[in-house]
């Protein structure tokens, strides 16, 4: 999947230093924990508050697979 399909996908991503900040989909977030960026081809996330990559994507009913 294309990262910039990827951020539409998010609830309000805002550009940060070398990707995307958004609120993240897996857990009830006030403000945007979640670091989107793009290397190498993949999709990398992050959740300040702990969520796994898994948690995230399957929240947005993708799987792993589709960050890469
Ligand atoms: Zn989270």
């Amino acid at each position: 999947m294309m990262f910039e399909d990827f951020i539409e996908m998010l609830d309000k991503p805002r550009k940060s230093r070398g990707g995307y900040m958004a609120r993240c989909p897996a857990h009830d977030d006030k403000s945007p924990s979640l670091s989107v960026k793009s290397a190498d081809g993949k999709i990398l996330v992050h959740c300040f508050a702990g969520c796994t990559a898994n948690e995230i994507v399957t929240s947005l009913g993708l799987n792993l697979f589709d960050l890469y």
